[in-house]
This record gives C-alpha cells, sequence and structure tokens, in this order.
C-alpha cells in the first residue's frame, strides 16, 4: 500500500456540490442583494422612472410599483429570493412601501460590507442591527402623530401620496376621494377600532374610457352578461339567488349509462329530463328571486325557463365574487335548491346588463349598506388601468392601514433622517463595535432621501446635508420636495404616509440583513433539479 492511499480525501457530500464558505459566502450574498436593491432603485418616489417587463410569452407590463417588478423578473439566486420576500411581507402587511423595503434592505447590508472590510465580525454587526431596530421602532412610534379617523381631509392626503408619481397621478385627486369612500364604506368600525378586508374592495378594470371616468358602483361589478337574450336588460329591485351548484342535470354520459330499446323511450326520457330542469327553475322563482347568480354552469334548458319567467340569469361567476356579491346583498349562497327560501335572497336596486367598451358586463347596484362593493377603473389601455390599479391598490392598502394603526408620519424622506438622526444620538450610548455597526444601520436608512433626490435629478449631497442641516434645527418633518429639490416640511405639504409602512419596511429589511449576515456557508446542492421548469411559487395566489 503506497503512502498516498492514506490521505483519500474525504467527501462528506455528493459530487457536484458547490460551495462557498467564509467571507466569500458572505460577499456573494451581500451582492445579490444589492443587485435586487438596485433592480428597483431608481424606481422610488414620484420622479421614481417605470419599468418595461417583457415575460416569456411577450406579455409587456409598464410598472412602478417595486413588488411588481420583482415578481415579474423570476429571480434564481437564493438571496436574492430572500430579499424578494421582504418585498413581498410588504406588500401584504401593508400594500405599499415595497421599494422602500427593499432599498433599505440592499444598503444595510452595503453598509455591513463596510464594516465587514474593517474586520468586524458579521455576529457584532448582526447584534447591533439587532439593537437598531427595535430602538428604530420606539423612535417611529414617538414621531408619529395619531390619526383622527374622521378627518377626511388627511386620509385623503394618505391617498394622494401613496399615488403621486404613479400611473393615477393626473387623476390622483378623483381617485383618492374614490378609495376613500370604499374605504370608509367597507370597512368596519367601532370605537376604537378600525379594520379593513381588501377582498372587500373589488377592483375591476375596463378600457376604452379616461382615467377620470372611473366611478364606485354600490355593488358588484361581473364581466359577464346574461344567459339569455330574452332575459330582461334590467331588473329593479333585484331579489338575488346566489347559487353554487350547476343548474343543469348531471353529465349522464360520464354518470351512468341507460339502454333505450324502445323508440318511445327516448322522448319520455327527454321529458324526464326537461321536468327535472322545469322543477328546479320552479323551486328558485318559488322564492320570488327575480336574478339567479350562477357560480356554474346553467344548461341552455334551464336558460330558457329562466328567460320564460323573467329571471335575469348570468352564469360561471367566479367564487371570490360570489362571497363579495353575498356581502354586498346580503344574500346566502345556496347549495341545496331544495332548502333554499325566500330569506337565503338578496337584495339590490338595481341589476341591469351594461355595454361597457365592446363587452357586456352584469351591474349589481344600488345596494344598501354593502359590504363590499366595486371601485370599476376606466383608462385608455390595458396597460394604463392596470398601472392606476397598482397605484389605488397602494392607496387603499395606506388608507386602511393608517386607520388600523391609527398613527401617520410624513414622508419625502423625512422620517428616515428623523430616525437616522435619534439612532446616532442612540449609538454614542453604546460601547464598543456595536456602536459602530448601530451607526451603520442609521448611515443606511439616509438611501431614502439619497434616492428620492438621485431619481429627481437632485445632487444628492446638497439635499441630505441641507436636510440633516434641518433636522439638527428640530424640524422633524424636513423632506425633499422632488418637484422643486427645496426642502420643505413634508407634513404641511400634506406628504402623509401611515406609520405602518416605516415601522414594516425597517424591521423586514433588518431581519433579512441579519439573517444574511449570519450565514457563513453556501450550499448548493448539485443534484440534477427533480422539478425542472419550476418557477418561484412564493407569489402563486
Ligand atoms: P414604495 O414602493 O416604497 O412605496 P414609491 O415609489 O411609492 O415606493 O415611493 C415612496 C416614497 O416616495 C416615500 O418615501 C414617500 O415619502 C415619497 N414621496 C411620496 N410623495 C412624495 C412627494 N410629493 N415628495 C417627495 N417624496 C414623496
Ligand atoms: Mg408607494
Amino acid at each position: 500500500m503506497s503512502e498516498k492511499d492514506n490521505y483519500q480525501p474525504v467527501y462528506i457530500m455528493p459530487e457536484g456540490t458547490q460551495r462557498n464558505t467564509g467571507k466569500n459566502a458572505q460577499r456573494m450574498n451581500i451582492m445579490a442583494a444589492k443587485l435586487v436593491a438596485e433592480a428597483v432603485r431608481t424606481t422610488l418616489g414620484p420622479k421614481g422612472m417605470d419599468k418595461m417587463l417583457v415575460d416569456s410569452l411577450g406579455e409587456v407590463t409598464v410598472t412602478n410599483d417595486g413588488v411588481t417588478i420583482l415578481r415579474e423578473i423570476e429571480i434564481e439566486h437564493p438571496t436574492a429570493k430572500m430579499i424578494v420576500e421582504v418585498a413581498k411581507t410588504q406588500e401584504d402587511e401593508v400594500g405599499d412601501g415595497t421599494t422602500t423595503a427593499v432599498v433599505i434592505a440592499g444598503d444595510l447590508l452595503k453598509q455591513a460590507e463596510g464594516l465587514l472590510d474593517k474586520n468586524i465580525h458579521s455576529t457584532v454587526i448582526a447584534k447591533g442591527y439587532r439593537l437598531a431596530a427595535d430602538k428604530s421602532q420606539k423612535i417611529l412610534k414617538n414621531m408619529a402623530s395619531k390619526l383622527d379617523l374622521e378627518d377626511k381631509d388627511t386620509l385623503k392626503k394618505i391617498a394622494e401620496t401613496a399615488m403621486t408619481g404613479k400611473g393615477a397621478e393626473d387623476n390622483k385627486g378623483r381617485l383618492a376621494s374614490l378609495v376613500i369612500e370604499a374605504v370608509l364604506k367597507v370597512g368596519r368600525k367601532t370605537k376604537d377600532s378600525f379594520t379593513l378586508d381588501k377582498t372587500d374592495i373589488k377592483v375591476e378594470k375596463k378600457t376604452g374610457a379616461g382615467v377620470e371616468e372611473s366611478e364606485i358602483i354600490q355593488g358588484i361589478v361581473l364581466d359577464k352578461e346574461k344567459v339569455h337574450s330574452g332575459m330582461p336588460e334590467r331588473v329593479r329591485n333585484a331579489k338575488i339567488a346566489l347559487v353554487d351548484s350547476p343548474l343543469e342535470i348531471k353529465s349522464l354520459e360520464t354518470d351512468a349509462k341507460i339502454s333505450i330499446t324502445d323508440p318511445d323511450k327516448i322522448q319520455s326520457f327527454f321529458d324526464m329530463e326537461e321536468a327535472m330542469i322545469k322543477r328546479m327553475i320552479d323551486k328558485v322563482s318559488a322564492t320570488k328571486a327575480n336574478v339567479v347568480i350562477c357560480q356554474k354552469g346553467i344548461d341552455d334548458l334551464a336558460q330558457h325557463f329562466l328567460a320564460k319567467k323573467g329571471i335575469y340569469a348570468v352564469r360561471r361567476v367566479k367564487k371570490s365574487d360570489m362571497e363579495k356579491l353575498a356581502k354586498a346583498t346580503g344574500a346566502k349562497i345556496i347549495s341545496d335548491l331544495n332548502d333554499f327560501s325566500a330569506e337565503d335572497l338578496g337584495k339590490a336596486g338595481l341589476v341591469e346588463q351594461v355595454q361597457v367598451g365592446d363587452e357586456y358586463m352584469t351591474y349589481v347596484r344600488e345596494c344598501e349598506n354593502p359590504k363590499a362593493l366595486t371601485l370599476l377603473l376606466r383608462g385608455a389601455t390595458h396597460h394604463v388601468v392596470d398601472e392606476v390599479a397598482r397605484a389605488v391598490d397602494d392607496a387603499i392598502g395606506d388608507v386602511g392601514s393608517a386607520m388600523k394603526h391609527g398613527f401617520v408620519v410624513a414622508g419625502a424622506g423625512a422620517p428616515e433622517i428623523e430616525l437616522s438622526k435619534e439612532l446616532k444620538k442612540y449609538a454614542n450610548t453604546l460601547s464598543g463595535r456595536e456602536q459602530l455597526a448601530v451607526q451603520a444601520f442609521a448611515d443606511a436608512l439616509e438611501v431614502i432621501p439619497r434616492t428620492l433626490a438621485e431619481n429627481a435629478g437632485l445632487d444628492p449631497i446638497d439635499v441630505l446635508t441641507e436636510l440633516k442641516a434641518a433636522h439638527d434645527n428640530n424640524e422633524k418633518w424636513a423632506g425633499v420636495n422632488v418637484f422643486t429639490g427645496k426642502i420643505i416640511d413634508a407634513w404641511k405639504e400634506g406628504i402623509i404616509e401611515p406609520l405602518k409602512i416605516k415601522t414594516q419596511a425597517i424591521s423586514s429589511a433588518a431581519d433579512v440583513a441579519i439573517m444574511i449576515l449570519r450565514i457563513d456557508d453556501i450550499i448548493l446542492s448539485g443534484k440534477e433539479e427533480s422539478n425542472p421548469g419550476r418557477k418561484d411559487e412564493s407569489f402563486s395566489d
């Protein structure tokens, strides 16, 4: 036996495994995180640019929305995916501020890189970041103002701030009013709490008219036409049946086999089928329903009988729309026609078929105190309507979040600079290397005003210097007016955002930065992808 045989290398992982350890792993992760932040950074703020995304099928999306961009570009790198998760959490928790969260996460890691270069250990940085993140929550809460839930003026400013610089910009005043009206109508308010289920506001998009023609429908708009031309165009004082089972006889071909030997029997078989369907429709009309909305199919014969009775019917309505209809009209969704009674019907002042563009839609409108309603957004092309809908969605999220948590802050970079200032004071109370980490955290927050300035074509150094001077002078809402380049009181200018946007963005950015800093080993399995073509499923909704 030769000596060499005694020193066989030891493999603990299968062949093909890639491994990066220590500093190398950290640098790679930081690089990946910075790249994600870089990808969305230029869209931040009212002067941010849009991105044109083209998917593999050639479908084009033009957007300024952080989470939409990250969702569309199908990120592969595992660390980069973790950053994308931050945007997703922000979207779920607040509904706005996704770019802010990602940009802060990117800068926290960039600042950490500087500390690693100075040989500060990543666990020390992580600890300092944790201290800073916890302190930030307290500082932000102290800084925030209480929101008066009756103060529609401020609510409108929140909605407008969310839409500034987005596709909705030109009509933001009108859209903001619609958003406030919708949120106040469907939100649930008790003496000291407010909750909003965003799904109670159905945002329906339709091209073919200007954005200014967008409106609220006190009820639900369905992208469906009536099933039979003999049915009425409009039904006043509608009594609505919501049915989630098919109005047809189960297809015999698949369920059973019948042999008919006698030709006469064929006719009687059809007669029987007809009688069954007729009985079904009789059950519906016995309740005095004059509108039937069905989640499943309605067979030709059933359509005919319904039309004969003057009942308006639509079919194959989405389950989520059925639930909204139930909330809007007060109807109970029924599955079994046998225990169906007049009490299960919902009400609407008017149900009608309307031609919108070159399609027909069903409007269930004039619902009394609806618990769900529709925001019908219009726009010249679907690219326009889609981007307006994203802006409106941000506005709904912001107004809802502000009302739910009850606190607001000004924007335009003001809270980030104020927080940065206070964190630096806090850093001075700490000793040792954690102090440096807290300072780095404070520096990272400056990325927001700096980016707002850069995206507006302003000199970021000038802007930051002036901003810091103003904050040192106790002007806590000093922010940057991206249109004029001047330092302004963002509160007085009506640039108002929910506190939760900031607390959530900072806590998730810090969480992911800390997690990434603690990784010192990346092991990429060399195994064949078990499920080729699999995409990131984290956004599937
Ligand atoms: P996000 O996805 O993070 O919400 P946005 O593109 O919506 O990104 O930009 C939000 C930032 O723009 C916030 O920091 C907000 O304070 C700022 N902002 C909004 N309106 C104005 C304004 N009129 N002037 C300056 N900054 C503004
Ligand atoms: Mg926003």
